[in-house]
């Protein structure tokens, strides 16, 4: 399983999707950097929420705010007081880990000690699942059976933060052999700390937002107050969020610089419940139709014990990744909080005049809140597939059209008798309308396996045949399947099908 992921990671390195951020330098923990093909990637996921959340609705409005806002805007929305993970540091190796993320597995080997009882081992893993947990303390138990005998039951895990102290000494710490060496958890606050202007003392102290969403709220009167919204309405946004998380892992699934695509949902406090569920189901929907169509997508309703104290309902669209199943984005009924909160520490009235029933009330909120980062990276693993085209082994990424970096890549089959001629002028036809890649070099198949990698969807190219008749081949990535068209069609039905690859293709009967 992790083999797929890092199969994964080589692949966005070789082909220029994702790099480590200031890698001549050693590169830097948490951060990453999008290249050529994976800033289309990204790009194209955000164009693609923008479009069906706010271009293509009349109920939503956009919004793009400061990152660094007023410190009392993350005192209202609980930020600096609250959001913070608990914190164990290995005084062995001075590695750091989430608290709530580490298990311990304690194995019971069949060798008595001393006192007649089984030889114990309590083996700490980190992970955001007991499953990914589970790697490193198996592989430690592996070797340690080969001397104290093999353990006759599976071991029992207690997660890190339910031990009680004296076991806590007991547990040996994920990158080390010894035991005891791991700190009581400390809570450590997750919000990058700057200074605006030139001294720098408290009064200075600034915050690099956590998230969007806290901007929304703080400007949630001036968008009313320009009069383009009536009840019910929301403001998106999309923009960098940075957490100082303890743990950036699994490539950039966990980073400290990540993007966030945010929705605020205003409604009538009746009608939140139903807002709530309709929200719930889109959102979900929206990942099928861009192509996380496997069981490997679900949606997962928090329980009453997990909602934050302010929540009515909540519920995750989780994706199995290889690493383990994980959020990628969350859908919250946060009442008034919000809202009330900023009313509270500002001092101004953010209710909203509903002409309706004339009355002034506080709305309702639902937010559907994901992150590109981890969309792009659900859209990768999901794509990533590895099959045989002719009894060659071949690596494709199956992305939906719409997300493909690169449309459609135009090849002459071979190099001479006006070929490349042809090819250049359909590409740059092409080229007018969307992200398109020429190539002519090496044996055509090779060239067809380079676009196959990357999830181009379609390939044209300008063969023998094309200067007879002026036709040439489209040919499909997912079926390998090709067919001939007029070339003055070409730009036309690529458009079309990238829009909608499920149409119809013409000469080949649907
Ligand atoms: P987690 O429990 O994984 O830390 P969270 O519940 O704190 O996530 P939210 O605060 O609900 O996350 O943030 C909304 C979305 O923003 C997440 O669903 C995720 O897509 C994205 N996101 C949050 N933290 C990160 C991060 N460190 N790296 C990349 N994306 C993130």
């Amino acid at each position: 399983m992790l083999d797929e992921m890092d199969k994964l990671v080589s692949l966005c390195k070789r082909r220029g999707f994702i790099f480590p951020s200031s890698e001549i330098y050693g590169g830097i923990n948490g951060f990453w950097d999008y290249g050529p093909l994976g800033v289309e990637l990204k790009r194209n996921i955000k164009d693609a929420w923008w479009r069906d959340l706010v271009h293509g609705r009349e109920d939503v409005v956009g919004l793009d705010c400061a990152i660094i806002m007023n410190p009392r805007v993350w005192e209202a929305s609980g930020h600096v007081g609250g959001f913070s993970d608990p914190m164990v540091d290995c005084r062995a190796t001075k590695e750091r880990y989430r608290a709530d993320q580490l298990y311990v597995f304690v194995y019971l080997f069949p060798q008595v000690n001393h006192k007649g009882e089984p030889t114990e081992a309590w083996l700490a893993g980190l992970g955001a699942s007991v499953e990914e947990a589970a790697q490193g303390p198996e592989r430690k138990a592996a070797k340690l059976a080969r001397k104290f005998g093999t353990p006759e039951q599976p071991p029992t895990i207690i997660p890190y933060l339910e031990l009680s102290e004296a076991d806590r000494e007991k547990v040996i710490g994920p990158s080390t052999d010894e035991r005891g060496t791991l700190t009581p958890p400390r809570s450590f606050n997750l919000m990058f700390k700057t200074f605006v202007g030139a001294l720098e003392d408290a009064s200075a102290v600034a915050y690099l937002r956590p998230e969007t969403a806290q901007g929304i709220f703080a400007n949630f009167k001036n968008v009313v107050d320009t009069g383009r919204v009536k009840l019910p309405f929301g403001i998106a946004q999309i923009g960098k969020s940075f957490r100082n998380e303890i743990n950036p892992r699994n490539f950039t699934f966990r980073s400290r610089e990540f993007e966030q695509m945010e929705l605020e949902y205003f409604c009538r406090p009746e009608e939140a419940t139903e807002w709530y569920a309709y929200w719930r189901k889109e959102r979900f929907q929206w990942y099928v139709r861009h192509g996380l169509r496997s069981e490997r997508l679900r949606l997962r309703d928090h329980s009453a014990e997990e909602l934050a104290f302010y929540s009515k309902a909540t519920a995750d669209i989780e994706y199995a990744f290889p690493f383990g199943v994980s959020e990628l984005e969350g859908i919250a009924h946060r009442g008034d909080y919000d809202l009330s909160q900023h009313m509270k520490f500002s001092g101004k009235d953010l209710s909203y005049y509903d002409e309706e029933t004339k009355t002034r009330l506080v709305p309702h909120v639902i937010e559907p809140s994901a992150g590109a980062d981890r969309a792009a990276l659900a859209f990768l693993c999901e794509a990533y597939t590895e099959d045989e085209v002719g009894g060659e082994p071949r690596t494709v990424l199956r992305l939906h059209p719409r997300l493909a970096p690169i449309k459609a890549a135009v090849f002459p089959l071979v190099k001479k008798d006006g070929m490349p001629e042809k090819a250049e002028a359909i590409y740059r036809e092409l080229k007018r309308h969307l992200p398109v890649f020429y190539d002519e070099k090496g044996a055509v198949g090779r060239r067809y396996r380079r676009q196959d990698e990357v999830g181009t969807p379609y390939c044209v190219t300008v063969d023998g045949q094309s200067l007879e008749d002026d036709t040439v081949t489209i040919r499909d990535r997912d079926t390998c399947r090709q067919w001939r068209v007029a070339s003055g069609q070409v730009a036309r039905l690529i458009c079309e099908l990238v829009e909608d690859p499920s149409r119809a293709i013409p000469g080949l009967g649907g």
